[in-house]
């Protein structure tokens, strides 16, 4: 089956343990937290709220530049 989605690969969640943010080791998650979920490789690499945020706006900009349709 062809993929449909470019982001089939990230979810959010929240946190059952506080670790770090996999973006920044100074940032903490805490227990309880929402976070960004991507996968990588076999498993999952997560994100604080802040990191998230900002891996998202990007990304936003990234697709709306992709619908633009221009060939590089
Ligand atoms: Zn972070």
């Amino acid at each position: 089956m062809a993929t449909k989605s470019l982001i089939e690969t990230v979810r959010v969640d929240v946190a059952v343990h506080s670790h770090n943010c996999q973006a920044n080791q100074a940032h903490r998650v805490s227990k309880g937290d929402v976070r960004l979920k991507v996968r990588d490789g076999m498993g999952w690499a997560h994100y604080c709220k802040e990191c998230a945020l900002k891996i998202i706006d990007r990304d936003i900009a990234k697709l709306t530049a992709l619908r633009n349709m221009n060939p590089d």
